[in-house]
């Protein structure tokens, strides 16, 4: 059973500000700890590190590399009004080639592995992937169903995209084709399996989750792919938090920005490491295989 325990090294709140301090705390606190735990249990793991984050504080992508986790890539910037959706090709193209350079400059080796900010991408992602280089993508969520709570034109498309690791369409990461990059998909079971719904719902929302994707898992082989953010592990001081609207109809506003602000800040810091290493015990003991995402279709 291969488990990708998959991390997005990012600086932006959730009011989508993008703050030093932040910045800091992942560098200085959040992530050395999360890499400390990820160490304890073995696991090898993938962080996709946003480019804007690597240039201000390159120390994070070395730290990543000398505990030999593999580095991906999040974009270049987090600004949800310049999300891959939204971005034509050439515009995707450069962006790629902007956040690969740097880190394979910080890194000094190739980046192959790729996932879009906020999971936005569109029918010119795939053909954007291949032209800059990568091979592996992780933006896709199947059958994710609370997509209605964020923004993004591609999500419906997660509703029949394959639940196991696949080749991609040229025009659709949601949908197998010959596109040459390998998707793993985020798991989720109806509710997504990632560091935020953990913290939300950490009692029985989780670990019914949990259940029902190693139950799949041993029938169909899918992968099990857990997203999480070294940003979570991090104090955030409540008081700065002022929704920021980005959604157009109040409801979009009530759901995707105020409710989601609030929920967001549950179980933040230490609390929501120890959640984490309750993952990382339960499919170390049910024989979960931890993988980086490059190494994903090695002895599949
Ligand atoms: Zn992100």
């Amino acid at each position: 059973m291969n488990v990708f325990f998959t991390n997005d090294v990012e600086h932006t709140s959730v009011n989508g500000a993008v703050w030093n301090r932040i910045a800091t705390q992942v560098d200085e606190d959040g992530l050395p700890q999360l890499l400390d735990l990820y160490e304890r249990y073995g696991v090898k793991s993938t962080f996709f590190v946003l480019g804007q984050l690597a240039d201000l504080k390159p120390n994070i992508v070395k730290q990543i590399v000398a505990r030999g986790q593999e580095v991906g890539s999040h974009g270049y910037q987090h600004d949800y009004r310049f999300a891959f959706d939204l971005m034509p090709l050439e515009d995707q193209i450069a962006e790629l080639r902007k956040s690969k350079d740097l880190l394979e400059q910080i890194t000094g080796q190739e980046i192959v592995s790729f996932r879009a900010p906020a999971l936005r991408v569109n029918s010119d992602t795939p053909k954007a992937l291949q032209e800059v280089g990568f091979k592996f993508d992780s933006s896709v969520a199947p059958q994710r169903m609370d997509a209605f709570m964020s923004l993004g034109t591609n999500k419906k498309q997660w509703l029949k995209a394959p639940r196991a690791i696949y080749e991609t369409a040229i025009d659709n990461l949601s949908r197998e084709g010959h596109s040459g990059i390998i998707e793993v998909p985020i798991s989720s079971y109806g509710v997504p399996y990632i560091g935020t719904m953990m913290r939300i719902l950490p009692y029985v929302m989780t670990p019914l989750t949990r259940r029902l994707l190693y139950w799949e898992s041993k029938r169909k082989n899918t992968p099990i792919t857990f997203l999480y953010h070294p940003s979570e592990a991090v104090k955030e001081i409540e008081e700065e938090y002022s929704p920021h609207r980005r959604a157009q109809s109040e409801l979009g506003y009530l759901l995707s920005d105020v409710l989601r602000a609030k929920v967001k800040l549950r179980n933040l810091n230490h609390k929501a490491l120890d959640l984490l290493e309750r993952e990382l015990v339960f499919w170390r003991d049910n024989g979960g295989k931890f993988k980086c995402v490059k190494n994903c279709i090695c002895d599949l």
